[in-house]
């Protein structure tokens, strides 16, 4: 089988590549390789009552499948080239935004209309900040939702289904260098194109450094973000998540001038597990559905670790520390932050009766014990700074879950075509160690479909 363009992975790097491909240039013959399962047969054994943790299913609904990490996200896609990703250094600012909004565009056109828009621009909530020490970034955010995030891919899928060859549960295993172009191999199955693009996303890092390595691709290691993830009653932060929903915040702490972040935030959300390769690490999400809304909102409070020379694996360091909470607490770990401060774990009977009721069933303990020094006094701080513009989030009762770890993938070397030295072998999305997020990766799609179209 021989085709103009293979795609490996349907996340969002994959999606706008294949919709932009179909759309500029009809006639050109499209195939999209994917591990994981079609949309409507990706589910989550964990129901809570059953199924309480992760049984490590073969290919993790979560992570895998038509959608990719998103499917089952917050939706949340930021325009902005202040975080989500390094693309802008690549294609240049402008670029990255104009590419932004035109993916905005479509989802607003697949289903998203009528979501809202937030942004930063001309908010008082900067001069707040900056008075406290702590820096809003600016960027403007769709939020979507988990369900209209669903029903947006459902709508790609059914433009995409008859333009665009699909093969589902379909692991690609590796990719050979071949007459004309490249080599597809997938279990017996060898399939041929002239071009190929590699959009992988996080669950695919290691295979992606698996093909770096035959295809001499040079690879630099990247960094990890561990921390927390906050949870506490959603009126303490109403004020600004009414108005910004998603506000990113970044706080130098004093004792080691590290910087500590808020991440995901989720008004009236709830705190999920995340199944990383066996490894249970927590993450949140919200819907745009009023009904399903709870009492709480959460977000992960993270710190970037850098490691320099002779240490090359960040991931799996990131990996050892959420093994340890997972070792402890047979998942995730949660504690109050009253019982943090004192130094003694979190018991059932103290978190039942606090003001936080928890939308996750995690393990009561300790994290002092879990997470290095460094990280968990950043954190502690910035608390202590973020309750100057939200009082009442150093309350004893605000619950926080640990460990959020944020992995990144390895940075593959690709030029401003986001192609790598082999012509013709587009390298894209979270997998390429550019973006990492919804509109980064959605951006990088449809710049690389463009040129080839
Ligand atoms: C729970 C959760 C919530 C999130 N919420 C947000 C949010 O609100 N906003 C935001 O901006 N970002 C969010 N993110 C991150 C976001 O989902 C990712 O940045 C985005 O999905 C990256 O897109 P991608 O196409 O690069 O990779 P992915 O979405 O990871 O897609 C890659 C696809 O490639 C497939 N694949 C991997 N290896 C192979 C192979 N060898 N052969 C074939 N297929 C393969 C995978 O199965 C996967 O489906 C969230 C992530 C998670 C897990």
């Amino acid at each position: 089988m021989r085709y103009d363009v293979i795609i490996v992975g349907a996340g969002p790097g994959g999606i706008f590549t294949a919709y932009e491909l179909t759309k500029r240039n009809p006639g050109l013959k499209v195939g999209v390789f994917e591990a994981g399962h079609s949309l409507e047969k990706r589910h989550c054994p964990i129901d809570g009552e059953k199924v309480k943790s992760c049984i490590g299913c073969k290919s993790c609904s979560i992570m895998s499948g038509f959608g990719g990490a998103g499917a089952f996200s917050d939706g949340k896609y930021n325009i902005t080239n202040d975080f989500g990703g390094t693309l802008y250094e690549y294609i240049g600012k402008k670029e990255a935004i104009d590419l932004m909004k035109y993916v905005d565009g479509i989802n607003m056109e697949y289903g998203g209309e009528g979501t809202k828009m937030y942004s930063t621009a001309g908010t008082h909530f900067k001069k707040l900040c900056l008075q406290n020490k702590l820096n809003l970034l600016d960027a403007s955010v769709r939020h979507l939702g988990t369900d209209i995030n669903f029903v947006v891919l459902e709508n790609l899928y059914a433009r995409l289904k008859d333009k665009a060859d699909f093969y589902f549960d379909t692991p690609v295993d590796r990719i050979e260098l071949a007459e004309g172009g490249y080599r597809v191999i997938c279990g017996g199955e060898t399939y041929d194109c002239d071009k190929c693009v590699v959009s992988v996303g996080r669950s695919g890092s290691k295979w992606m450094e698996k093909v770096c390595r035959e295809l001499k691709i040079p690879t630099k290691s990247n960094r990890v973000d561990l921390g927390v993830r906050v949870e506490l009653p959603a009126v303490i932060f109403s004020h600004l998540t009414d108005e910004l929903y998603e506000s990113k915040i970044v706080y130098r702490t004093e004792k080691f001038e590290d910087n500590v972040r808020t991440f995901c935030m989720n008004p009236y959300g709830i705190v999920v597990n995340e199944n990383t390769n066996g490894i249970v690490t927590v993450n949140g999400h919200s819907y745009e559905d009023v009904e399903k809304r709870t009492e709480n909102t959460n977000f992960a409070l993270l710190v970037a670790k850098h490691f320099s020379e002779p240490f090359k694996d960040s991931n799996g360091y990131g990996e050892s520390i959420a093994r340890l909470s997972n070792m402890l607490g047979g998942g995730v770990i949660v504690q109050r932050f009253g019982d943090l401060v004192r130094g003694r774990r979190s018991n059932v009977k103290r978190i039942e009766e606090g003001l936080v009721q928890p939308t996750l069933a995690a393990t009561p303990g300790d994290l002092s014990l879990v997470l290095p020094k460094r990280i968990l006094d950043g954190i502690i701080e910035m608390i202590y700074a973020l309750d100057k513009i939200a009082p009442g989030t150093a309350n004893d009762d605000t619950l926080l879950y640990g460990v959020e770890v944020k992995f990144y993938n390895m940075e593959v070397e690709i030029d401003r075509n986001l192609e790598s030295f082999h012509k013709g072998l587009y390298i894209i999305g979270d997998g390429s160690g550019v973006t990492h997020s919804l509109s980064h990766a959605s951006a990088s799609g449809v710049y690389v479909a463009r040129q080839i179209a």
